[in-house]
């Protein structure tokens, strides 16, 4: 007699569960948005848009002293727009260029990079783009003709930001592009302990959302590299300190009519989902293959917590 043959992947209810907290998907390369957009998510709470460049296999610099602007330009464009068009009219919020000096120094040109003690501390994110317009100008203006071609539902979303000041320079800056900032959606990553303790006055430069960078803020929060074997046990994004400034950047964006969101590889964790939850967060982004098991962990916590309010 034949035997069934062994599922390979774990079967997973073929119904998505209606949930009022959204959950979204990590888009990190565009070749996988067709595989993310089948998952059902409400959108992408991340498209990194440092894999666009790094698989050029060049900085940003030599690619355009090699093919010129308009073609580096137009692949960001094509980049971002595959991922838009797979999620049309569900957001996608897309980072602007955070990859650290040592990724870029692996390029061809980029020899030309700053020699950092460390990396992870120094010249990436806002910081870089900050400090130089002119290259972030690019960026914002990829984002510039995806709005002209009617893809409204591109968000930018802006990596290590600080405080507001952070906020206020790239919102200057968009503008300046030819961004009309309320009319898009726009907002920051928390992902440094003083980002926490600044979202108010962040709200205030008026941002729609602010999302939990948990790899970063964790790696911050705790003084845990996030890539040191030797460390690696006392890096956790449930410790007490973590959730204790997420709780408050909630409560605070609650108060402010900001979004809030996670977008770290914790959200793709039961118990973060649980813990987010309970804190009222508006949406939590997963990676792939976790994104059916957290739309059911939020429809089990919400449909707990309605139980509970009517006891
Ligand atoms: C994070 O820091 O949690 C994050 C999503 O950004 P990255 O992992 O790219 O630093
Ligand atoms: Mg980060």
């Amino acid at each position: 007699e034949e035997t069934e043959p062994v599922e390979e992947v774990r079967p997973q209810s073929p119904v998505k569960p209606m949930t009022a907290t959204e959950v979204k998907v990590n888009v990190s390369i565009p070749e996988a948005a067709e595989r993310a957009a089948a998952t059902g998510a409400d959108g992408v709470g991340l498209l990194r848009m440092e894999h666009m460049i790094l698989s050029l296999n060049q900085t940003p610099a030599k690619f355009i002293e090699e093919n010129g602007e308009d073609a580096y330009i137009t692949e960001l464009v094509e980049g971002i727009r595959g991922v838009a068009d797979e999620f049309y009219p569900r957001p996608v919020r897309t980072r602007t260029l955070d990859a650290p000096t040592d990724e870029f120094r692996q390029l061809e040109g980029g020899a030309d990079e700053p020699d950092e003690h460390n990396p992870m501390l120094g010249y990436r994110g806002i910081r870089r783009s900050l400090d130089r317009p002119e290259v972030f100008a690019h960026e914002l203006e990829a984002f510039r003709r995806l709005y002209e071609m009617g893809y409204d539902n591109v968000e930018i979303m802006l990596p290590l930001v600080n405080d507001a000041e952070d906020v206020y320079q790239a919102k200057r800056l968009m503008e300046e592009a030819g961004i009309d900032p309320e009319k898009r959606k726009w907002g920051v990553m928390i992902e440094t302990p003083a980002s926490a303790l600044a979202v108010e006055e962040m709200a205030n430069a008026g941002i729609d959302f602010a999302s939990f960078g948990t790899n970063d803020l964790t790696q911050y929060t705790l003084a845990v590299d996030r890539n040191n074997e030797h460390v690696a046990d006392r890096f956790d994004e449930l410790h007490p300190s973590v959730l204790r400034l997420i709780s408050d950047v909630i409560e605070t964006c609650r108060e402010n009519d900001v979004d809030t969101s996670i977008c770290g590889q914790a959200g793709s964790k039961p118990e973060m989902a649980q813990f987010l939850v309970n804190e009222g967060i508006s949406s939590i982004s997963a990676n792939i293959d976790a994104v059916r098991d957290v739309q059911h962990e939020v429809k089990r916590v919400e449909q707990k917590l309605l139980l509970d309010s009517v006891r």
